[in-house]
């Protein structure tokens, strides 16, 4: 009795490691993950610019100003304007990191004269 139940449990156990094994395999891909395509197309875009005049066109391609990825600009893409200029970012959390601290992640503005420490 109990030797049969042992058994049945072992089979269960066995049957959902089956099942679960793609899932695991899949769950590798992050939120930033790429294609090798898509890699090799933004590292033709490196140096592409963090900010803008205005806001960037879709399919521009931009760097984001803290993550440092580059990316091709598209309507989902998240921007703030900052001491005039407008900043693209790959992510929402990237512009939220940002916004917090842009002293930390932008450019410094050699045109202000009257910001002297
Ligand atoms: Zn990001």
């Amino acid at each position: 009795m109990t030797n049969m139940m042992r058994m049945k449990s072992a089979l269960i156990a066995i049957l959902a490691g089956l099942m679960l094994a793609p899932v695991a395999a899949r769950a590798h891909g992050g939120e930033h993950e790429k294609s090798e395509a898509e890699e090799a197309e933004a590292k033709k875009h490196t140096g592409a610019p963090s900010s803008f005049d205005k806001q960037p066109a879709i399919g521009t391609w931009a760097t984001c100003a803290v993550s440092g990825e580059v990316f091709q600009v598209d309507d989902e893409t998240d921007f703030h304007v900052h001491e005039g200029r407008t900043y693209a970012f790959c992510c929402g959390g990237c512009r939220k990191k940002f916004k917090k601290n842009p002293a930390k992640y932008a450019p410094a503005t050699p045109a202000k004269s009257t910001a002297t420490p």
